[in-house]
């Protein structure tokens, strides 16, 4: 049996809905997969797909995208889910472009919007 893909799912505010979407419409996937989120991102997944195995960590501007970074240095990350908002300035940018960084340095997949997200999934879906 292959071991459960662990995967890390982030939206910035304004992209939550659809990741909550994104989420839901792919529900059956998720459900195999071993899942940490940012705080806020992974209550309101949570709230919407009760059933999966899903850790929020803390939210993004209190570090929750430094957790996400350390796992992914640690080898603990197969794929990154980061619906990034690009029009609304964040206190906590040099955070984003810190984990950004370490998904690049360390050859993680990372989709930054649904279109990316939706073929990334629809490859392991398939695979
Ligand atoms: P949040 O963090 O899920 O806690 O809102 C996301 C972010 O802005 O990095």
């Amino acid at each position: 049996m292959t071991p459960a893909l662990r995967l890390a799912l982030i939206a910035h505010d304004e992209k939550k809905d659809e990741l909550v979407a994104f989420a839901s419409d792919h529900v059956d996937f998720l459900m195999t997969c071993h899942i940490v989120a940012t705080g806020t991102t992974g209550q309101r997944i949570l709230v919407a797909c009760p059933n999966l195995n899903l850790t929020p960590l803390k939210s993004g501007p209190l570090g929750g995208d430094q957790q996400i970074g350390a796992l992914i240095s640690e080898a603990k990350i197969d794929l990154l889910i980061f619906f990034v908002d690009p029009l609304t300035p964040m206190p906590h940018d040099v955070d984003v472009k810190a984990l950004m960084r370490l998904a690049i340095v360390y050859d993680i997949p990372m989709a930054l919007n649904r279109a990316t997200a939706e073929i990334m999934l629809e490859n392991q879906e398939n695979g």
